[in-house]
């Protein structure tokens, strides 16, 4: 990878692991200083320590962390151009069933926890003096609707959607670029943490055969960070060739956290 993005200060959400990680990875090869902001302290710093980025410990649920990690990431960077908002979490669901306390969990992170860190960034981005850009990790969840299970992380993506293309027009007028990128699966922990339910399982398998690599997401975030500033690339879409797309007609038969089959439901 060239110096397409030499001296420009980035910003990474979730850069503790997966996207966001690859994202701040691929930054830095790229020429730019990046600061990567999750919760895990120790994951951070092995980043920071192998790539020389610096590590910003805050959780983005809590609007006052949220704050001072971007305020210390700029200050560590002496100004900020880009914010890539990769932090996210995601839990299947019924809502016939699902515990409320996942609902807010999603909520939380991928929507009020975006907003809290691109507010407090958008001064900063503002007053940079080229390449000025937020990136939305969002989904292709947040262009469709995969499965019954997926309700409420749908409407968290499409909320990051919404929140894109307003703020587009928004921050136009100070030159800001907004870009919102929605990939299918993705080999990520994403899955991880998760229970052991059916569907939890698929998704976990069909990252892990068919999903692309952290690094093929983070390279198109180059891709449209490295675009001239008179051009914003307004959203990215991106599958696994072999995600199978015939599969999102799932159903609800069975128990909830059975619902759907086949090679789609997620991402
Ligand atoms: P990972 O689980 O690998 O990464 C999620 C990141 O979010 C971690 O760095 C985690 O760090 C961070 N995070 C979670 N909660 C918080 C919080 N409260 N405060 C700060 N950071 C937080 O998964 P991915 O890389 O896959 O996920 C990145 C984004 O990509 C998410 O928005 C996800 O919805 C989206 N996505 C993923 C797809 C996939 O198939 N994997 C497909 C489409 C979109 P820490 O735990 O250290 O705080």
């Amino acid at each position: 990878m060239g110096a397409g993005l030499t001296g420009r200060r980035v910003l990474v959400t979730g850069g503790s692991s997966g996207i966001g990680a690859a994202t701040a990875r691929a930054c830095a090869a790229a020429g730019a200083r990046v600061a990567v902001l999750a919760r895990r302290a120790d994951r951070l710093e092995a980043l920071a320590d192998a790539h020389d980025l610096v590590p910003v410990t805050a959780d983005v649920t809590d609007p006052g962390q949220a704050a001072e990690g971007v305020a210390r990431a700029t200050t560590a960077l002496g100004g900020l151009d880009v914010l890539v908002n990769a932090a996210g979490v995601m839990h299947p669901g019924l809502i016939t069933d699902q515990d409320p306390a996942e609902w807010r969990a999603m909520v939380d992170v991928n929507v009020l926890g975006l907003l809290a860190v691109t507010q407090a960034a958008i001064p900063h981005l503002e007053a940079s003096d080229g390449g000025a850009t937020i990136v939305n990790v969002s989904s292709m969840s947040g262009r469709r609707v995969p499965s019954p299970t997926g309700a409420v992380y749908s409407a968290t993506k499409f909320a990051v959607h919404a929140i894109g293309e307003a703020l587009r027009q928004e921050l136009q007028p100070a030159g800001v670029r907004v870009t919102t990128i929605s990939p299918g699966f993705v080999a990520t922990e994403l899955f991880d943490e998760l229970d052991q339910s059916d569907v939890v399982a698929r998704y976990r398998r069909m990252a892990a055969t068919v999903g692309i690599s952290p690094e093929d997401v983070a390279a198109a975030i180059v891709h449209a960070l490295s675009a001239p500033d008179s051009v914003t690339t307004v959203e990215i879409a991106m599958v696994p060739t072999d995600q199978d797309d015939s599969a999102y007609a799932s159903s609800v038969s069975g128990s909830g956290s059975g619902a759907g089959s086949g090679t789609g439901d997620a991402g």
